[in-house]
């Protein structure tokens, strides 16, 4: 190795991680302005029930209109916007929209869903989300038994007796509780029992492989039977083939939600999924989604 090398890598990083630095400082001043500038939009996911085929809920999933580079997907700012803070302000917009959104397709005449709302774990932390939840639902009108938040399993395991707190205050005002990427995080049981729950979202990467890895059938007919002994739903998420549709189906899976019924999609094509559902069963109801 040459004489040199190691001050001359030294800089090269250094250079690197000032570069790093200023993209993010840049990615959060642009994002504060995309929050005032309306620039975010909500997507949504249909979930659906397996033993129907039919749609009963929808996940509201963030993008950002982003003028210069197009929609960005939430992979790339919500990260950042958790390390910022950003998130509280983020999270605050989307539980509103998504509310407003619900109300207002139960005023077209839309049959009632169940919004999912994802909960970033800063967001779950530091904001009181109860009584941000309470005030929301009084200012959209959207009956609490429609509003599901989607938690992960970090969110509950920091602070146990505070994230118990809020989940019996969620429960107490009729909104629901899932847990999202169910399987990928700390994996203590304990909680199972300990908190009201009302969902378990079995992790994509858990059903990515099925019916051709054995073990991952194992693990999601073990979480869907676990999930129903304690009275819990579960539904499962990242379906794209029949056959991962056959499978659950034959588990007694209750929901699930992937590209094989859905991506995630604006509110107007959402809608029209729903209309072209009701028409279905007005004409004969066969099963859409049926395998
Ligand atoms: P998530 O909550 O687990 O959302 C499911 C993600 O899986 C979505 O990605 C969705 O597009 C994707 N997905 C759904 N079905 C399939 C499938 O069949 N195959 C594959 N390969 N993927 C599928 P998306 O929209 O990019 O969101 C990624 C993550 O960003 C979300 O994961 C969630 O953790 C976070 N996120 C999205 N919106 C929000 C939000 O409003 N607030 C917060 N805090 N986080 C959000
Ligand atoms: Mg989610
Ligand atoms: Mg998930
Ligand atoms: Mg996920």
């Amino acid at each position: 190795r040459a004489k040199g090398d190691g001050r001359g890598v030294y800089r090269y990083y250094a250079d690197e991680m000032t570069q790093s630095a200023r993209e993010r400082l840049h990615l959060e001043t642009r994002l504060r302005r995309a929050l005032v500038d309306d620039q975010l939009v909500l997507h949504y996911q249909p979930q659906v029930e397996l033993q129907t085929g039919r749609i009963v809920g929808a996940e509201a999933l963030v993008r950002w209109m982003d003028p210069e580079h197009g929609l960005i997907p939430p992979g790339r700012f919500i990260p950042v916007a958790e390390t910022t803070g950003l998130i509280g302000d983020i999270g605050a917009w989307v539980l509103a929209e998504a509310c407003r959104q619900g109300k207002a397709w139960l005023d077209e005449g839309l049959p009632p869903l169940t919004l999912a709302v994802n909960v970033s774990p800063r967001q779950f932390r530091h904001a009181d989300l109860a009584a941000q939840v309470m005030q929301t639902l009084i200012e959209t009108g959207l009956p609490a038994e429609q509003l599901e938040l989607e938690l992960t399993e970090g969110a509950l395991m920091e602070r146990e007796q505070e994230a118990l707190d809020v989940l019996q205050r969620l429960r107490a005002i009729g909104v629901g509780v899932a847990i999202d990427d169910f399987g990928t995080g700390y994996s203590s049981l304990a909680y199972l029992k300990r908190f009201p729950l009302d969902v378990l979202k079995i992790d994509r990467s858990f059903i990515a492989d099925i019916p051709n890895d054995p073990d991952d059938m194992e693990i999601a007919a073990a979480v869907i039977a676990m999930g129903h002994s304690l009275g819990i739903r579960v539904l499962a998420e990242g379906v794209e083939t029949v056959d991962q549709l056959a499978f659950l189906r034959f588990k007694h899976c209750d929901r699930y939600q992937g590209f094989l019924c859905s991506r995630p999609v604006p509110p107007d094509e959402f809608a029209a999924l729903l209309r072209a559902q009701i028409t279905r069963a007005d004409n004969e109801d066969p099963q859409p989604f049926d395998a």
